[in-house]
């Protein structure tokens, strides 16, 4: 059975990134009628930020990504936060050192450090554990009284000399790795009583029966250890297939995409709106800046994997099938986010007038409280495909609901003719006649008016745009004047050319 998982680090806001590698875990899990499991990450207690495993459960729960089973969803596999899985790493790392795969290093950060600086370089090593102070190079009963007296240690993997481990992954393909470069990964500390990342994610990955390990290429380095780890278990038969992402670049292309470079560069790269709890600053969200959950799952599919055709606008469920997890790139892929702005474009037209009315209905009540939501949905149907974003509709057509109150110079100079008050002086007398105050009857009336008149049609309707919008912009005139009827026609025509 295909079990994926998504594992985050609760260390502060989800990066974008992260939640890619959850999307195409989802897909993955989905299209094979599999399971994806959320996991809390938390054995690093000092990288640990209050708030943080709320906010991506927030997230998935805001873009639609569904869990089957982990923190927060149930399961019974748990428990699925590794903070409370502390005696089941304590029996495996005993299993290693009774195996004699793990040994126990007393090396303070002081003589770890004199080390370094003694030795270019220095790895904790094959080659170099011979000279530190572990129970490889101490008699037994040394490390036994060391323990008994309280003394912190580590346990490290005792990386075997002279192997070479294949990771085979779905991706990149054949990945081999010689394990004398390999360092002796500390698995374990006393001090917290809490393995390290790598150990607590193996034995997890194990218990949970994990299939598939997807996750991001800056784990890529981690894998050989973690086959050498499935190895020293006797856990190769099930150990899981790795399939490393592409990283989310810069939009520059130059380097991977940071936590900072959002807001540096003027874009969100966190789902939601994140205020840290310790510095109070906020970042921003994708959710908070307008867009859909739909455009940024569209937008995400499509960084690192394309399904190889034109098409582009996919919803979660279409991409269940397409998704392919062999054809993601090994390059990594270029975070351009003015795509996603693109994408939510799209999906405003996408959706119906009724479900965009109904987002741009609050921010037209918190200007005029009293309007009607069917005079909101007019505007939104008329006005829907000018815009990437709800919250954009409202400077460019509040001229619906609010009179304007000033003329805008410039369009004035060029658009207000020296005979431009006499005219609507006599378009007012027009449309005072006409009872009938339909677009399509307007429209008739006025075009034969000004046909009679020998007047410009262009200048007619650039004076009559200015006394009802105050500017140049909007749609069709007679939508706004059907739109606001003869009376409010009339009087804003009047106060202009007062
Ligand atoms: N906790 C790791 C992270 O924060 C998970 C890495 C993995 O998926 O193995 O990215």
């Amino acid at each position: 059975r295909v079990r994926v998982r998504f594992a985050p680090s609760p260390t502060g806001a989800l990066h974008i990134g992260g939640v890619r590698t959850a999307l195409y875990n989802y897909l993955f899990a989905k299209q094979h009628g599999g399971d994806l499991v959320f996991r809390i990450e938390d054995t690093d207690s000092n990288r640990f930020v209050p708030g943080a495993e709320e906010y991506i459960i927030e997230s998935f729960k805001w873009l639609g990504i569904k869990f089957d089973e982990g923190v927060s969803f149930g399961g019974d596999k748990g428990p699925y936060r590794q903070s409370e899985r502390r005696d089941i790493y304590k029996k495996y790392v005993q299993q290693l050192l009774d195996a004699d795969k793990a040994y126990i290093a007393f090396d303070t950060p002081e003589e770890l450090e004199a080390k370094r600086a003694e030795i270019q370089n220095f790895q904790y090593d094959c080659h170099t554990r011979g000279q530190m102070r572990n129970s490889l190079t101490m008699p037994k009963d040394e490390v036994e009284k060391l323990i008994a007296e309280g003394k912190q240690y580590v346990v490290r993997f005792k990386v075997e000399a002279g192997q070479e481990i294949l990771v085979n992954d779905l991706i990149r393909g054949e990945v081999r790795v010689k394990s004398d470069i390999c360092d002796d990964k500390v698995l374990y500390k006393s001090a917290d009583e809490l393995p390290t990342y790598h150990l607590a994610n193996i034995v997890d990955d194990h218990l949970m029966e994990i299939s598939h390990v997807i996750r991001g290429e800056e784990w890529l380095p981690s894998a050989p250890l973690h086959v050498m780890l499935y190895r020293a278990f006797g856990w190769e038969d099930t150990m899981p297939q790795f399939a490393h992402l592409p990283l989310l670049l810069k939009p520059d292309g130059k380097g991977k995409l940071s936590k900072r470079d959002g807001d540096r560069l003027g874009f969100p790269v966190f789902p939601l709106l994140w205020k840290d709890p310790k510095s109070g600053e906020t970042s921003r969200g994708y959710r908070e800046d307008g867009y859909f959950p739909e455009a940024v799952i569209n937008f995400l599919a499509l960084l690192g994997w394309n399904p190889g055709t034109e098409q582009e606008i996919f919803s979660l469920d279409e991409l269940v099938p397409l998704f392919d997890i062999s054809k993601c790139s090994k390059a990594g892929a270029k975070f351009a986010f003015e795509k996603a702005v693109w994408f939510n474009h799209e999906y405003i037209l996408k959706k119906s007038n009724e479900e965009i009315a109904a987002l741009f209905e609050p921010i037209v009540k918190e200007h005029c409280p009293n309007e009607t939501s069917e005079r909101i949905l007019k505007v939104t149907e008329m006005m829907k495909d000018r815009v990437s974003f709800v919250h954009e509709m409202w400077p460019l057509c509040s001229f619906f609901f609010e009179a304007p109150t000033a003329y805008d110079e410039k369009t004035a100079k060029k658009r207000w003719k020296e005979d431009s008050a006499q005219v609507m002086t006599e378009l007012i007398g027009v449309l005072e006649g006409i009872d009938d105050f339909s677009l399509e009857n307007q429209e008739q009336i006025v075009h034969a008016w000004v046909e009679q008149k020998e007047y410009k049609l262009g200048n007619v309707m650039n004076a009559w745009r200015l006394t009802l919008v105050g500017e140049g912009k909007g749609p069709g005139m007679f939508d706004i004047s059907a739109f606001l009827g003869k009376e409010e026609t009339i009087a804003r025509m009047k106060r202009a050319i007062e």
